[in-house]
């Protein structure tokens, strides 16, 4: 009596990768519904099932299709856009781009070419992180591939969610309509710790936590990474996401190239997945991964490649190979990573890491039929072996291309059959990212004389977004809010005197985020009026704030802030402003803490242009919008504090008072 499947895979090497690591040469696979149903020699299950369709595999190796644990799949659409880069320039430059580029369309026609690229190297899995992460779980549902889809959550404006708050409730309508789905896990994705504020990282764990959801993150991608969290938070990077929650959930850390022993264990008692990504890290100089540590711990290792901006490609199969040789040369030891465990990260240790591994990342009854079928005649892959059935291991990770695959099947569904694929139109995939890969070019070459595309050129910029809420209001005297001051009532963390000359640099052009950079010397000084130190640093402007509060407070808004390695000269020539504005100012500042939060109180006297009276700010960096709405009310409180009439402030910068009394004499 035989038993009735949809398909038997029948006549190839059978690479089961199970935890017997259990090898069938000439044996089957047979599916039914999405699902294997049995794994075997070929006799046997030709025996036991009747197929509706046999595919002969005879000479080549049937595998689980591969997981890809980490990945950032529409940036297949700035693939090569912008190369050989220090990552903090890079994200510079491409961060901006993204603003203006990444829209749901943008997403899902970038999910398509990856997903493509993906089938075509033999990936049924991947584990992603971007934004409008519902784009592409719907791209990646329709195509048919199994996927982890963390929606980013960020600090700074993203292309979809202006601030976190809005990215939090976007991530848990996501979470909400798509739990469950056969091939399609939600999870939380705050960016990393880095982009993070405490608060975020917290609300992103009880998120996860509340519909036991994964959380996809970075963690210690670089040294300077790592050295910043200790220098902020006097803690490496593992045990800062711990305090938030964050291993209390099925964690997905990407790159974790920076881990002390601890940090693993930590993982490992967490139950954490590790992606560890080589390409990625060697490309952009972050170092090597502690892998053969890691697996030897029994930490659940798997491969990324990550997104294809920094890679370029999403070749599993030169991921795996690469993964293998690194471990080796870090440990000086070649038999480090052998094949076959190299294998196994990029399929069932994937699985794990992404913790999908009950249904996926083997050829297992029960399991779903995840399957990469790969072609092993190739003169590259030629002769074979056959003292030791384990070639087949070595055969598949240090000879085989990812153009040896020829069939593909996710979830009991062929996505690829004798390499054509089936549910993506690649003509048309490609034709549609040549228009889009146009825009981009002209959106470039525009910006190509643009301020902002110069002061990321000269290297070392930073991203600074950076908000603050502040009032600005003109005093004929400043005898008042000195005797505020010294009365005691305010709580003073911090005094400081200093002369502040900047230099205004100002564009004509139509980018109202880049009209404005502003050259900036601080000289401080003492009671004798002497200078014991100094700096000096360039922030890039815009012309326009973000929203007004009630009683002229502000949120304003700095963009990139670089380090001022030149002379003042030198930025004049490079930069060629169409007019420049000096204003200097003699300022006393109080940093101060009201109702627990902090305040920076400045007593100013513009002496070029020379103004009348003094001016009081009072300034608070903020980073929600929520957090904004409170500040600008506790600054109307202290204005009340100092006896100064909210209705007196001016909602001006004193760029624009500058350039009023110059125009007024
Ligand atoms: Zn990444």
């Amino acid at each position: 009596m035989t038993e009735k499947v949809d398909y038997l895979l029948t006549g190839g090497t059978v690479v089961t990768m199970n935890s017997e690591y259990d090898l069938f040469a000439g044996g089957a696979v047979a599916v039914r519904d999405n699902e294997i149903v049995a794994v075997g020699t070929a006799e046997d299950l030709a025996a036991r099932f009747e197929a509706a369709e046999t595919i002969d595999c005879t000479n080549m190796a049937v595998m689980p299709g591969l997981v890809n644990a980490h990945t950032h799949v529409p940036m297949t659409l700035l693939r090569g856009l912008n190369d050989d880069l220090r990552l903090d320039v890079w994200l510079g430059y491409l961060m901006p781009l993204e603003r203006e580029f990444v829209t749901p369309d943008f997403v899902r026609l970038g999910t398509q070419v990856a997903c493509a690229e993906m089938i075509r190297s033999g990936v049924t899995t991947f584990a992603d992180m971007y934004y409008f992460e519902e784009v592409i779980a719907e791209t990646t549902a329709e195509i048919g591939m199994r996927a982890l889809l963390g929606q980013t959550v960020l600090v700074f404006p993203a292309p979809d969610a202006e601030t976190y708050e809005d990215a939090l409730v976007l991530c848990r309508r996501f979470i909400e309509k798509w739990n469950g789905h056969a091939l399609i896990q939600p999870a939380v994705s705050p960016h990393a710790w880095y982009t993070a504020t405490s608060e975020l990282l917290r609300a992103c764990a009880d998120l996860a936590r509340a519909f036991n959801v994964p959380i996809h993150t970075h963690i210690s991608e670089t040294a300077l990474e790592v050295q910043n969290c200790r220098k902020q938070h006097n803690m490496p990077v593992v045990p800062w996401n711990a305090r938030h929650g964050l291993l209390e959930t099925r964690l997905l850390a990407a790159h974790c190239v920076h881990l002390d022993r601890g940090e693993l264990y930590d993982l490992k008692k967490a139950g954490a997945g590790i992606a560890h990504c080589p390409t990625s890290n060697l490309k952009l100089a972050s170092g090597a991964a502690q892998v053969s540590q890691m697996v030897e711990m029994g930490l659940k290792v798997g491969i990324g490649t990550d997104g294809p901006a920094s890679n370029n490609d999403l070749d599993m199969f030169e991921e795996m190979r690469l993964a293998a040789l690194l471990a080796k040369t870090v440990s000086n030891d070649p038999t480090v990573l052998p094949a076959r465990r190299a294998l196994e990260l990029a399929t069932i240790g994937g699985a794990r890491a992404v913790h999908m591994a009950d249904i996926t990342g083997s050829l297992e009854p029960g399991k779903r039929a995840d399957i990469a079928i790969v072609e092993m005649t190739g003169l590259h892959n030629w002769p074979h072996f056959h003292n030791n059935p384990d070639a087949v291991y070595s055969r598949l990770v240090y000879a085989a291309k990812s153009t040896d695959v020829i069939h593909v099947m996710c979830n009991g569904r062929f996505l690829m059959r004798d390499k054509a694929l089936l549910t993506v139109n690649e003509d048309e995939i490609k034709k549609e990212a040549t228009a889009v890969a146009a825009d981009i070019d002209a959106f470039v070459l525009r910006r190509e004389s643009s301020p902002y595309n110069k002061l990321v050129l000269l290297a070392g910029v930073q991203r600074q977004e950076s908000f603050e809420v502040q009032v600005k209001v003109p005093l004929e005297s400043d005898e008042a809010v000195l005797a505020v001051l010294a009365d005691g009532k305010l709580e003073i963390t911090k005094q400081s005197h200093y002369k502040q000359y900047d230099h205004y640099f100002l564009f004509e052009g139509d980018d109202p985020d880049a009209s404005r950079l502003r050259y900036r010397e601080d000289e401080f000084v003492d009671e004798s009026d002497k200078v014991y130190q100094a700096r000096s640093r360039l922030t890039l402007l815009g012309e326009v704030h973000e929203q007004e509060y009630p009683n002229a407070v502000m949120l304003s808004r700095s963009r990139y802030l670089a380090p001022t390695e030149q002379s003042l000269r030198f930025y004049r020539e490079y930069f060629a402003p169409a007019q420049e504005i000096e204003v200097h100012k003699d300022r006393h500042r109080w940093r101060i803490v009201y109702k627990e939060t902090d305040f920076a109180v400045n007593l100013d006297k513009v002496v070029k242009p020379a103004l009348p009276g003094h001016f009081l700010e009072i300034k608070s960096r903020t980073w929600s919008r929520s957090d904004a709405e409170r500040k600008a009310a506790l600054i109307t409180e202290l204005l009340k504090l100092f006896g100064v009439e909210p209705a007196a402030a001016v909602p001006k910068e004193y760029i624009q008072l500058a350039m009023s009394h110059l125009e007024e004499n």
